[in-house]
């Protein structure tokens, strides 16, 4: 390791493409380029969300800086995903919510990779929106990781009645935070619950739609 490796909070190639940055920070000028260029996507209301935007389509940079998230633990870069996120539910003209939460992550789940990326992104909304960012769910079942399973009816089932949530929501408007929006299985079960404790609108706000792109 070289010590302007040590020295700087994030690496000196690209989390997106892997060239050199020149040391500017942890995206390269041509990553930032196509992520100004990917628009925010979305979509009409299906289910139990009333409203779904994404930063960005899972495609090219956005994704990358997802799985850097996820698996590198590079938290310097959420604060800006976080303005972006913000940034794509305004566009798409969300109500305003009266809590924040995100879908949560099965204890044990929790424990062998120390934090969740979508509460960490939930915090970072919160600082951009004034809005309160509340543990508002629980997993009551730990189920399969849902990047394993193929297959819209296999990601619904395996999440089908996983989660509940910790208090009565009557007539709130609560804002649902997750990094990826894939099939939808995941905050759709969330959904469920948050109605089910008495939420009035649930709006899904993602880093990424996979997708997005094609559609
Ligand atoms: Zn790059």
């Amino acid at each position: 390791m070289v010590l302007a490796e040590i020295l700087y909070p994030w690496p000196l190639k690209c989390v997106c493409c892997g060239r050199p940055t020149g040391g500017d920070g942890p995206v390269c000028k041509g990553c930032l380029a196509k992520l100004e260029r990917d628009a925010p996507a979305h979509e009409l209301a299906v289910g139990d969300l009333d409203y779904l935007a994404a930063a960005h389509p899972y495609a090219g940079p956005a994704g990358a800086l997802v799985r850097m998230l996820k698996y590198r633990n590079v938290h310097c870069l959420a604060a800006d995903m976080a303005r972006e996120m913000w940034a794509a539910a305004q566009a798409a003209e969300f109500p305003r919510a009266d809590v924040i939460t995100w879908v949560p992550m099965h204890w044990r789940r929790r424990w062998a990779k120390y934090f969740n990326q979508a509460e960490m992104l939930a915090r970072h909304v919160s600082k951009q929106c004034h809005i309160p960012a509340k543990r508002l769910l629980k997993r009551v079942r730990s189920c399969k990781q849902q990047a394993r399973l193929k297959g819209p009816a296999a990601r619904y089932a395996n999440v089908r009645g996983a989660f509940r949530a910790r208090k009565s929501l009557t007539g709130q408007t609560v804002l649902l935070i997750d990094d990826v929006h894939t099939t939808g299985a995941t905050a759709q079960a969330c959904a469920l619950a948050l109605k089910q404790a008495g939420a009035e609108q649930v709006l899904l706000l993602t880093y990424c739609r996979v997708g997005a792109d094609r559609e």
